[in-house]
């Protein structure tokens, strides 16, 4: 029924038009959704009609005339009457012709109805581009047609080839002789009678032909319940299924590598890391695979919690493989954990400790030796730790014993890479993904529903913390007392990373998608005001040959790195710079993540307007991370009031991460926040929005995860599953994996 092609349904005709807005079946066309609702006119007589009212007459077209403007626009008058007095009608076209439309229907003699606000023109009254209906043409009588006028009318999303109304007919002729028994509602009836939610029968006549603004709103209301609901009950299955897999249990040892680490640790755990990593040792003492998502701030902490987990891994006799989302990372990662392990990495080698083991790098553009050692060292279960980017995923990638996959920054990595990994071992792994981007609960709830959540708040103890301030880029003194201060902080022993949006003055790049590995983003303006003229962005390049002929920074040397530089070259950068030998850093957003130089104090960002507010948050959780504290200055010409305005003088107030992921939400369409999928025409979620509808999705949730708790085959709900099925179909790898 709902399969049926729309050519039987509502003819040959309607059904090639429906196709160009994608509407194939019947389904597709119920699920073709109003957009929005035109209030009904209050019938009102020709004689009372007020400026400026909302008014819908009865009337009869008396004289039609078309010609075109001045610019050569089409114009189209008519004149509408009772008898007695008259109304104009006026519309615009693109041209003449483009009027033909109404021109055809406009004819003199017809009577019908016209809706519209009451405007004046030379003291006569007038409608521009009112609604109306025709007599005998639209609706077959006057009777039926006085019935419907009081009631909301759907706007629908429509197209050149076919108009909102020539749509609401088409739905009208296929929703009719429908029954309930005709449409399987995805939703278990106690659910919603629970919530007091009509049938989706019901909710369809709501929102395709409501009575009244109550109707639509209810079958809304449901409608956007749905969709949560759908969600929920795949994320929820998905966490059931998981949980049914055998995962091998690495419960805590004593005398181990965990022990002599935690033993040498050269601070104290914070509350919040020891909280975590008791939960973290918990879970992995099970046979079920954990499946954790550990939020944390930049530089709170954990790395040191993910640390800890391998190595209780390790001392259980399993490995851990740690993906990173680019090269640079897992050099980083790789590197920070050998610091942190000291002779405890060197297990095998002279010197190494009593207890130990290996950290292996792999990466895609290793020198062959180096990966050949690795993929041994992996494979033998030499290595306890095996640190990566997507190669760790490749065919000849193999673990002796993988116990746990440990993904840093999940937003790149998608859940088919997560089971390409977990392919690798002979029980399912346990899974912590850490995110550094502060996610809203309801957002977490979407995107991550099948995992539970974790949060390091506090930052570690003796942080200083990071300074903000944003610099206006036209104001010389300013930006003068800017590589001051830079110099200032370089005599102090400190860093200073200083961040453009370009590598060189001729590429087309900018802050975005420069780096093939890095996802960098810089969101839109949402009031979708023209960009003014402004100076072209600050190139790594350009800045770094000018920094290094100022004067005020005599003797100081200025290294680079962007994404183009081979992978060694970007090593030797990073390493000039931590160890001092160019203390200054001009670069891409490749330090945007992770990268961990304890004695770097600044932060410059060029051109700050064009980076997202959690891009220039990650940016500033670069510095301040050792005992100095951090300064940050975004140096950008903004108009103060206009959304980067806002980013950035936010950015200066606030350090609180989950405010800021707050205001990204609020700053960003809701197709940016689930993904790109999500803009798509084929979305899923029409109606329920993550930034606002947090009680619907927390419900949904329940409910759902409650029914897949009875049920996880769904073999009693096949109208849910069918549901699943086909609106997350498409979905599943952009959307739901993020991949
Ligand atoms: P994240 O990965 O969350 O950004 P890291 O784990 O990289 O943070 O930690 C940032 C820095 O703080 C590292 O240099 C780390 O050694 C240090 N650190 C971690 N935990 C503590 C702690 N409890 N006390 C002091 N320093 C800590
Ligand atoms: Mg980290």
């Amino acid at each position: 029924m709902l399969d049926d092609p729309l050519k039987k349904a509502v003819g040959p005709r309607s059904a090639t038009a429906l196709g160009t807005l994608g509407l194939h079946t019947v389904g597709d066309l119920l699920r073709h959704y109003p957009r929005r609702y035109a209030e009904p006119g209050t019938l009102t007589d020709l004689a009372t009609l007020a400026p400026g009212e909302h008014a819908t007459v009865v009337a009869e077209v008396r004289q039609v005339t078309v010609r075109p403007t001045s610019t050569g626009k089409g114009l189209l008058q008519a004149v509408v009457t009772d008898g007695q007095h008259t109304l104009a009608l006026t519309f615009f076209g693109r041209s003449t012709r483009a009027l033909g439309y109404h021109e055809m229907r406009l004819v003199p003699g017809r009577r019908g109805l016209f809706t519209g606000d009451v405007g004046e023109y030379r003291g006569q009254r007038q409608f521009t581009h009112p609604d109306y209906t025709i007599f005998g043409l639209d609706v077959d009588d006057e009777n039926e047609a006085l019935d419907e006028a009081g009631r909301p009318i759907p706007l629908y999303p429509a197209s050149a080839s076919i108009a909102s109304w020539q749509i609401a007919k088409a739905v009208r002729t296929v929703l009719d002789p429908l029954t309930p028994a005709d449409l399987p509602d995805p939703l278990p009836q106690d659910v919603r009678e629970r919530h007091g939610l009509p049938s989706w029968h019901e909710a369809l006549l709501d929102v395709h032909v409501p009575r009244t603004e109550a109707d639509w709103q209810r079958g809304r209301d449901r409608l956007r319940y749905e969709e949560a609901f759908v969600l929920q009950a795949e994320l929820a299955r998905r966490r059931a299924l998981t949980a049914a897999q055998q995962a091998t249990a690495r419960a805590r040892t004593t005398g181990g590598v965990l022990e002599a680490f935690d033993a040498r640790l050269p601070f104290t755990l914070t509350a919040g890391q020891r909280e975590v990593g008791e939960q973290i040792a918990d879970e992995l003492a099970l046979p079920t695979p954990m499946q954790r998502l550990l939020q944390g701030e930049v530089g709170s902490g954990k790395t040191v919690v993910a640390l800890r987990a391998m190595l209780q891994v390790v001392d259980a006799g399993g490995q851990a493989a740690l993906l990173a989302p680019t090269e640079v990372l897992a050099a980083q990662h790789a590197r920070s954990l050998r610091a942190l392990l000291g002779d405890l990495a060197e297990a095998g080698y002279l010197g190494g400790a009593d207890v130990g083991t290996r950290v292996a790098l792999l990466t895609g553009s290793q020198p062959t030796a180096a990966r050949r050692a690795s993929l041994l060292d992996a494979a033998s279960g030499r290595a306890g730790i095996v640190v990566g980017t997507h190669a760790l995923l490749s065919d000849v990638v193999q673990f002796a014993d993988l116990g746990l996959v440990v993904v840093d920054e999940q937003h790149r990595f998608g859940v088919e890479q997560r089971d390409t990994l977990r392919a690798k071992a002979a029980s399912t792994p346990h899974l912590l993904v850490m995110t550094a981007t502060p996610i809203p609960r309801t957002v977490a709830m979407t995107v991550f529903g099948d995992l539970e959540t974790s949060v390091l708040r506090e930052l570690p103890a003796g942080r200083s913390g990071v300074t903000t301030h944003v610099v206006p880029a036209s104001n010389p003194v300013w930006t003068a007392r800017t590589w001051a201060r830079v110099r200032e902080e370089v005599d102090g022993g400190g860093r200073a990373y200083v961040v453009c949006a370009r590598i060189d003055g001729d590429g087309e790049a900018t802050a975005t998608g420069e780096e093939p590995d890095d996802l960098s983003v810089t969101e839109p303006d949402p009031t979708g005001r023209p960009e003014p003229a402004r100076a072209p962005l600050r190139a790594v390049v350009e800045v770094a040959a000018e920094l290094a002929g100022m004067d005020v920074l005599a003797g100081v040397h200025v290294g680079t790195l962007h994404g183009r530089m081979a992978p060694e070259e970007k090593e030797r950068a990073l390493d000039d710079f931590a160890v001092g030998r160019t203390p200054v850093l001009v670069s891409t957003t490749v330090v945007e993540v992770g990268v961990d130089v304890p004695q770097a104090t600044t932060m410059v960002v060029l051109d700050a307007d064009r980076f997202g507010v959690s891009q220039l948050h990650q940016l500033r959780g670069r510095v301040g991370r050792g005992t100095a504290p951090g300064l940050c200055l975004l140096v950008a010409d903004v108009v103060a009031g206009t959304p980067a305005a806002i980013r950035l003088d936010t950015l200066a107030r606030t350090s609180d991460g989950f405010e800021l992921a707050a205001l990204d939400l609020e700053l960003r369409r809701e197709g940016d926040v689930l993904g790109a999928a999500q803009s798509g025409t084929s979305s899923s979620l029409r109606f329920l929005r993550v930034t606002r509808d947090g009680d619907v999705i927390e419900k949904a949730r329940a409910d759902a995860r409650a029914l897949v708790d009875r049920d996880v085959s769904l073999a009693t709900w096949p109208a849910l599953r069918a549901a699943i099925d086909e609106r997350l179909a498409g979905e599943r790898e952009e959307f739901l994996d993020r991949a």
